[in-house]
């Protein structure tokens, strides 16, 4: 099958108001044309020097998305296009991203990524760490961010059940911000979870921007 053609097939697939965003991290810029070129324009990528290239060389109207590890020195690269940051692990990260926001005089808006899954290297805030950085009201002084939503990546594994409970956990502390704190509800909207494998049971679990890449562009040759 074409890009197009897999791409079609996920979007049927997907209910009104999940958004896709079209992870192309490994794949050359002619496939992600492709997938502009059936309409895609969201795209996602996890290394910054590798988005800095395919930013230059395709359409300036992609919305490009930042859902790797991002590293604070290297957020001054793309602050000036970033259309969303998906996996945003820490205070100084927020930090580092408003600062570099205000020396373009944008907003950046930021998902904060929840750490649910059962491996310990996973980048992200435990849902009580998101809590309470949230409690800490520091967001609030920092004018060249917005939190957006929640970004989470379930279990690696193939218990469905257990992929469901972290993406339920995730839906839970989604919920308990908007209701926390009423002055993020409205700018709070993104949930973010749902790769090629679990997308479907992500959209069941609240999800409303699914991250997928292999279902659409074939295996990555790393
Ligand atoms: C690579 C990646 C994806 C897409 O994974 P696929 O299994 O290829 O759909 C989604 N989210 C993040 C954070 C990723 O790094």
């Amino acid at each position: 099958m074409m890009i197009s053609e897999h791409l079609n097939k996920i979007r049927a697939s997907l209910p009104t108001g999940v958004n896709l965003c079209a992870v192309s991290k490994y794949h050359p810029a002619e496939m992600i044309q492709e997938a502009y070129d059936a309409g895609q324009r969201i795209f996602g990528e996890s290394h910054v020097q590798e988005l800095q290239q395919k930013q230059s060389a395709l359409p300036t109207d992609i919305e490009w998305h930042f859902i790797g590890h991002l590293q604070t020195n290297k957020v001054k690269y793309i602050a000036p296009y970033i259309g969303l940051i998906h996996s945003v692990d820490s205070p100084r990260l927020l930090c580092e991203i408003n600062k570099q926001a205000l020396r373009h005089d944008r907003r950046i808006s930021c998902l904060l990524q929840l750490h649910v899954a059962q491996e310990e290297t996973k980048f992200g805030f435990a849902p009580e760490e998101c809590l309470d950085y949230l409690r800490s009201h520091e967001y609030a002084t920092l004018p060249g961010i917005r939190i957006a939503g929640i970004m989470c990546m379930a279990t690696n594994t193939d218990d469905e059940t257990r992929i469901r409970s972290d993406f339920h956990t995730a839906y839970t502390v989604f919920s308990q911000c908007i209701a926390e704190f009423p002055d993020l509800a409205p700018g709070m909207t993104i949930r973010s979870w749902g790769m090629s494998e679990d997308y479907n049971i992500a959209v069941i679990e609240g999800s409303n921007m699914v991250r997928i890449g292999s279902s659409i562009f074939g295996p990555r040759n790393y």
